[in-house]
C-alpha cells in the first residue's frame, strides 16, 4: 500500500527492519496463507524463516541476544505480519507477551535462563489465564497452587491457551493462597509461574495434559488450547519475580502491550481487507464500468480507507507513549477497541464489494472474514475495553465541585 498507514519519525533501523518484514510476508506468507489456512496447517516454514529473521527476539534486549528494538517497531512488524496472515501474527503475540513479562518483572536467574533461548526462538511462549469457567474476570480464576516444600502443586484446568501444544513455556496465573490469608483481596493472592514443557500433545509433562487443538471458525493454523494440571509440581524458583501474590499485576501488564498488539494486527488486516477490496472494485464491471465508479462503492473504499487511517494513527500513539515511558492503558484500550471494530467493518464491506466472490473459498477475503471476529475478542472484549477507558477517564477528568 503505496499511502495508507504511513509512520512518520522512524529512524533508519526501523526502516529497514519494516522493509525486510513486509517483503518476506509479500514473499513467504501471502501467496500459502491461505491454503495453509484452509487444511488448518501450521506454518512451520514461515515460523523458520521468522525466526531467521530474528523476530521472535525482536523487543528482548540485546544483552539477551536480541534486537532491544521499540514496542512501536514490533507493533509495526505485527501489523506487516497480519496483512499477510493473522495467525502468523498470533504466533509470535504470545511468545512476545512472556518475554516481556519476564524482562519486566523476572529474577535476574530467570531472565538468565529463558532470554536467550527466547531470542533465539528456540524457546517458545504462551500465556494462561482463561479457564472454561471465566475469560474478562480474570479475578475469578479456581486453579491452584499449594505450597509443598520448594515446590509448589498446581491443579486445574485451563483454556484457550494460543500456542498451547508448539509452546515449551507456559506463564500460567493461579491462585495461591499461601502467605494470603483467607480474604485477601483475588488479585493479590494469584501467581504467575512458569512452566517449561514438551511441545506436543498429551501428557507433556508429569502432572500436565495438553488434550488438543480446538477447533475454531479462524484463526487457524496457529493452535489454541486446553491445559489440565492435576498435581503439576513447580519448582518456587519457577514464580515469576521470585515472589507469590503480583501474578495478577504481572499478566495485565503483559495483557497492556498485547493490547497495542492487537490493535496492530487489526490494522494489518484491514489493510488486507481493504487492499484486495479497491483491486477488485476496478476488475469487476456492471452496467458497463468497474464497480469502482458507481459513487456507493466509492462510498465504501473512502469509509475503509478512513478507518484504516484512523486506527493506524492511535495504534502508532499507543506504542509511542509506552515506548517514552508512561503509561499507556487509556491508549492502548482505545487503540485495541477501535482498531478491532474497524478491522471487523473494513473486512465487512471489502467482503460486500466482492459481491458472491466474497463467499468463495478461492478469494482471500473469505479468509480475512473468519478471521476478523476473534479481534474483537483477545486480550479484552469491546466491553472490557469500554470498562478500561471508561475507568481512566473518570480518574482523568475527576469532578472537583
Ligand atoms: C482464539 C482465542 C485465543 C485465545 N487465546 C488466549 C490465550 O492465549 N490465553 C488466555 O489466557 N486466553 C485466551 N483467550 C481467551 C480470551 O481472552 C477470552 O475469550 C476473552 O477474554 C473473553 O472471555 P470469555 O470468552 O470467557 O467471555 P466472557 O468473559 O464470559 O464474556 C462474555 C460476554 O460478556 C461480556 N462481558 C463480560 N463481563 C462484562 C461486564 N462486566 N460488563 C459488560 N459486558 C461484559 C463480554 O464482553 C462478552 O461479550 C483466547 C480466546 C480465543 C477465542
Amino acid at each position: 500500500m503505496a499511502r495508507l498507514a504511513q509512520t512518520a519519525g522512524l529512524t533508519d533501523i526501523q526502516q529497514e527492519i519494516l522493509s525486510t518484514v513486509r517483503d518476506f510476508v509479500d514473499k513467504e506468507i501471502i501467496p500459502v496463507a491461505t491454503e495453509l489456512e484452509h487444511r488448518d496447517e501450521y506454518p512451520q516454514q514461515i515460523v523458520d524463516g521468522l525466526k531467521e529473521l530474528g523476530l521472535f527476539g525482536l523487543m528482548i534486549p540485546e544483552e539477551y541476544g536480541g534486537l532491544g528494538e521499540s514496542l512501536l517497531t514490533y507493533a509495526l512488524c505485527v501489523e506487516e505480519i497480519a496483512r499477510g496472515w493473522m495467525s502468523v501474527s498470533g504466533i509470535i503475540n504470545t511468545h512476545f507477551i512472556v518475554a516481556y513479562m519476564l524482562k519486566q518483572h523476572g529474577t535476574q536467574e530467570q531472565k538468565d535462563h529463558f532470554l536467550p533461548r527466547m531470542a533465539a526462538g528456540d524457546i517458545r511462549g504462551a500465556f494462561s489465564m482463561s479457564e472454561p469457567g471465566l475469560g474478562s474476570d480474570v479475578s475469578a480464576i479456581t486453579s491452584k497452587a499449594v505450597k509443598d516444600g520448594d515446590e509448589y502443586v498446581l491443579n486445574g484446568q485451563k483454556m484457550w491457551l494460543t500456542n498451547g501444544g508448539t509452546s515449551s513455556l507456559v506463564a500460567v496465573l493461579v491462585r495461591s493462597d499461601e502467605g494470603h490469608p483467607e480474604g485477601t483481596a483475588p488479585h493479590k493472592s494469584m501467581t504467575t509461574f512458569l512452566v517449561e514443557k514438551e511441545p506436543g500433545f498429551g501428557e507433556v509433562r508429569p502432572g500436565l495434559t495438553i488434550p488438543g487443538k480446538i477447533d475454531k471458525m479462524g484463526y487457524k493454523g496457529v493452535d489454541t488450547t486446553e491445559l489440565i494440571m492435576d498435581g503439576l509440581r513447580i519448582p518456587a524458583n519457577r514464580v515469576l519475580g521470585g515472589e507469590t501474590g503480583r501474578g495478577f499485576y504481572q499478566m495485565m501488564d503483559g495483557v497492556e502491550v498485547g493490547r497495542v498488539n492487537v490493535a496492530a494486527r487489526g490494522c494489518g488486516v484491514a489493510q488486507r481487507a481493504f487492499e484486495l477490496g479497491v483491486r477488485y472494485a476496478q476488475q469487476r464491471h456492471t452496467f458497463g464500468k468497474p464497480i469502482a465508479q458507481h459513487q456507493a462503492i466509492q462510498f465504501k473504499l473512502a469509509e475503509m480507507a478512513t478507518k484504516v487511517e484512523a486506527a493506524h494513527a492511535m495504534m502508532v500513539n499507543a506504542a509511542r507513549k509506552k515506548d517514552s515511558g508512561e503509561r499507556n492503558d487509556l491508549e492502548a484500550g482505545m487503540a485495541k477497541y477501535l482498531a478491532s471494530e474497524y478491522c471487523k467493518e473494513v473486512v465487512e464491506d471489502s467482503f460486500r464489494i466482492h459481491g458472491g466472490y466474497g463467499f468463495s473459498k478461492e478469494y482471500e477475503i473469505e479468509r480475512l472474514y473468519r478471521e476478523a471476529p476473534m479481534l474483537l475478542i483477545g486480550e479484552g472484549t469491546a466491553e472490557i475495553q469500554k470498562m478500561i477507558i471508561g475507568r481512566r477517564l473518570l480518574e482523568e477528568y475527576r469532578f472537583q465541585g
